[in-house]
């Protein structure tokens, strides 16, 4: 009787979280089809509760579609194997892409605390997916056949693609080895977020407050009004500098104090260098260590032999060649640069050789001396609107696109814009976000994402919906955000990659818009910085705000004609952090040094001089290890010689080749990931890349003899 009852019970209390479940459910936006325009993520909606069950839901969904595709008792045919895994995991999908986008761009407490607990969940899932026996044996089947399969060239690229994919997550390892593998995953996420997270925590940590107005010397107005605006409680009458990159960079070109550039370039070059909580030695070795273990479980020499078979670039040596090619005259350049900055410093009577932090102040005057140009003198010209009008109309110009604001549609925050774009027809292409200024709930730097990625469903393309996230100068008082050049380059690069996201024509997402080689993501993206920098272009956006008039001629001869200036540096420091990548990921056996060693052996051997340090260390290097960039740091100077190149084709023409234009959206801004990346750019290009406008471009084709092809 007793038992009875309780089983009774047991069943009610049953149904009862069944159906509090499915109330969740409807409460939770992610259960549903979006109800919003152009089915956009209901932002509005979103809450952070929402996320934990709506991600373990679509792990649950994904997995028993999974099952449903490796069970299935008819023989495997493309349909139901490869297709119907492309289609599967929606949900999850959904979710996840909302998540990991939000927990990059407007982060909090809440959100990084789930981000940590699905970790584990996540990782083991894909582990599920790419290890499960039965479904590889399926895909293996068709794999085997596929020449008798007249498949396309889509269907083609996501069957290689997929039987790639289990090859390289360990489907043909023995199951001891698959669990070695499956422990490494979920530690290697774990500890990549973690080191994410710590830089987060160590770029808002450290403020310089400044409550003298002496200490403000040097300064321009503009940053010291945001110094003011950035001030908290219980500061009124100082000043605030933070580590971030629209704060500490123009710091340390214009403060002439040189003890608070040295302290803020102190803190800046040593997150997650402390000793403390936050700190990211062990973290940097531990990633590389585990990702040279799996790699090696792979059957692969190195993480960069394993990572690199994937790229353009095909090898560790073929990044080496070209790493080194350009290292020579880039140091050479360097060294005379820093020999200028010396005899500037002497003649001031700065008992001191050059130190990191004298770098950028002495270049800023050392250019404003030799070519008059001062970058205060710029910035009007540049307001965020302006140059945004300017970018738009350049992409009009190019491939007939129109842009639209729209006020109706649900966002994250309040100071992001959305924008329809469409063909010069009204055609509909997609959606843009737009994110541009810094916040503590922000990670630091600029990226292109996508809320969804376009495919293509009964013949029909289905809209991609793409967002840029940026760390712009902020409008302060009645001065609207002024951006200095860099800025305006930044906002071209990363409008060529949603350019890419949003021309997008395929039929399957996993091919979709940036879905390419990682030295091939950035030739959109830098290409189009080219068009940013180029006098006629500038006359069509560079207007004075508050007077409209159109940059003077005299303004744009110098900058073109500092264009080369200071170019040893921006490519030593560039070359560094990507030797020290190259260096990390290349070992053969697990690194024993630490991570502040490691770097210093790493920097010596290619001869980096005091004056100037990698563009990132060890504990401060997200691209490589809370990004997907590792291995993948130098994609992009390959990519710079892509764009280089391939910017050629307009320059020696008409900067608005009609026809170039259309061959470079057909075969590379349309064309996704679904042919090899050499075929598409000679299609454009009519021939392989030449390394020789690159150097031209950059100053550095004086010195040495370097070879005129890249390898790959
Ligand atoms: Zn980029």
């Amino acid at each position: 009787m007793r038992k009875k009852s309780l089983f009774i019970l047991l069943a009610i209390g049953n149904m009862l979280a069944i159906e509090a479940q499915e109330n969740k459910q409807t409460m939770n936006p992610f259960f549903q089809a979006y109800a919003t325009p152009f089915e956009v993520p209901p932002f509005d909606k979103i809450k952070n509760e929402h996320f934990k069950p709506a991600i373990l839901e679509g792990i649950k969904r994904h997995e028993a579609e999974i099952n449903t595709i490796a069970n299935n008792p008819e023989a495997p045919t493309f349909e139901n194997t490869i297709l119907a895994m492309e289609n599967a995991g929606e949900l999850l999908s959904n979710v996840n892409v909302v998540f990991s986008n939000l927990n990059g761009a407007n982060t909090n407490e809440e959100l990084q605390k789930i981000a940590k607990e699905v970790s584990p969940n996540l990782a083991a899932h894909n582990d599920n997916i790419y290890l499960n026996e039965k479904l590889f044996t399926r895909v293996k089947v068709i794999w085997d056949k596929k020449e008798s399969l007249n498949l396309n060239l889509e269907q083609a690229k996501i069957l290689e693609n997929l039987h790639k994919a289990f090859v390289r997550s360990g489907a043909n390892l023995a199951d001891a080895d698959k669990d070695k593998l499956r422990k490494i995953n979920a530690e290697l996420s774990l500890t990549s977020l973690k080191y994410g997270q710590n830089i987060l925590a160590e770029t808002n940590k450290f403020e310089l407050v400044i409550d003298d107005k002496k200490d403000l010397a040097g300064l321009p107005q503009e940053l010291i009004n945001a110094a003011e605006d950035a001030k908290t409680k219980g500061k009124e009458g100082k000043w605030v500098f933070t580590l971030s990159n629209s704060s500490v960079m123009p710091f340390l070109q214009y403060s002439s104090n040189r003890k608070l550039r040295q302290q803020i370039w102190e803190a800046y070059q040593t997150r997650g260098n402390h000793d403390d909580e936050f700190d990211n030695k062990e973290n940097a070795v531990k990633l590389a260590n585990l990702r040279g273990e799996k790699a090696r479980l792979l059957g692969y020499k190195s993480h960069s032999a394993y990572v690199l078979e994937e790229s353009m670039a095909k090898s560790p040596e073929n990044v080496a060649k070209l790493l080194n090619d350009l290292w020579k005259p880039a140091l050479a350049i360097a060294k005379t640069e820093a020999a200028d900055i010396q005899k500037m410093m002497d003649k001031e009577g700065i008992k001191d050789k050059v130190k990191p932090y004298d770098w950028r102040y002495y270049t800023e005057k050392i250019r404003k001396q030799r070519f008059d140009l001062d970058e205060q003198e710029l910035k009007p010209y540049f307001s965020l609107d302006n140059v945004r009008k300017g970018v738009f109309q350049v992409t009009e110009k190019l491939y007939g696109l129109k842009f639209k604001q729209l006020n109706d549609v649900p966002k994250y925050h309040e100071e992001v814009t959305t924008w329809e774009v469409t063909e010069a027809d009204g055609t509909h292409v997609g959606i843009l976000y737009m994110d541009f200024f810094p916040r503590a709930s922000k990670r630091g730097g600029a990226w292109m994402t996508s809320y969804r990625s376009q495919k293509t469903v009964d013949g029909k393309r289905k809209a991609p919906v793409i967002s840029i996230v940026c760390n712009f100068t902020k409008p302060t008082g009645d001065t609207p955000a002024l951006l200095t050049f860099d800025e305006v380059t930044t906002f071209f690069h990363e409008f060529g990659h949603a350019l890419h996201g949003l021309l997008s024509n395929v039929t399957y997402k996993s091919l979709a818009g940036t879905s390419v080689p990682r030295d091939f993501v950035e030739l959109p993206s830098q290409i189009m910085e080219n068009w940013a920098a180029e006098p006629e272009v500038l006359k069509m956006y560079a207007k004075h705000y508050k007077t409209g008039e159109v940059i003077p001629d005299a303004l744009i001869q110098k900058l073109q004609k500092s264009g080369t200036f200071d170019q040893g540096f921006a490519t030593v420091e560039y070359l560094a952090a990507s030797f020290l990548d190259m260096d990390y990921h290349t070992q053969t056996a697990p690194i024993k040094l630490d991570a502040n060693s490691f770097e210093k052996n790493s920097m010596k051997k290619i001869g980096l001089i005091d004056a100037i340090i990698p563009r990132y260390r060890s504990t401060y290097f997200s691209h490589i290890f809370a990004g997907g960039y590792s291995s993948g740091y130098y994609s992009y100077i390959w990519s710079g010689v892509l764009d280089t190149d391939a910017f050629e084709a307009f320059k020696t023409t008409n900067l608005f080749n009609p026809e170039k234009a259309k061959l470079f959206r057909k075969n590379v801004l349309e064309k996704g990931g679904t042919e090899d990346p050499m075929v598409l750019y000679k299609r454009f290009r009519g021939a392989e890349p030449s390394v020789e406008p690159l150097l031209r471009k950059r100053g550095l084709d004086k010195k040495e003899e370097t070879s005129k092809k890249i390898k790959g």
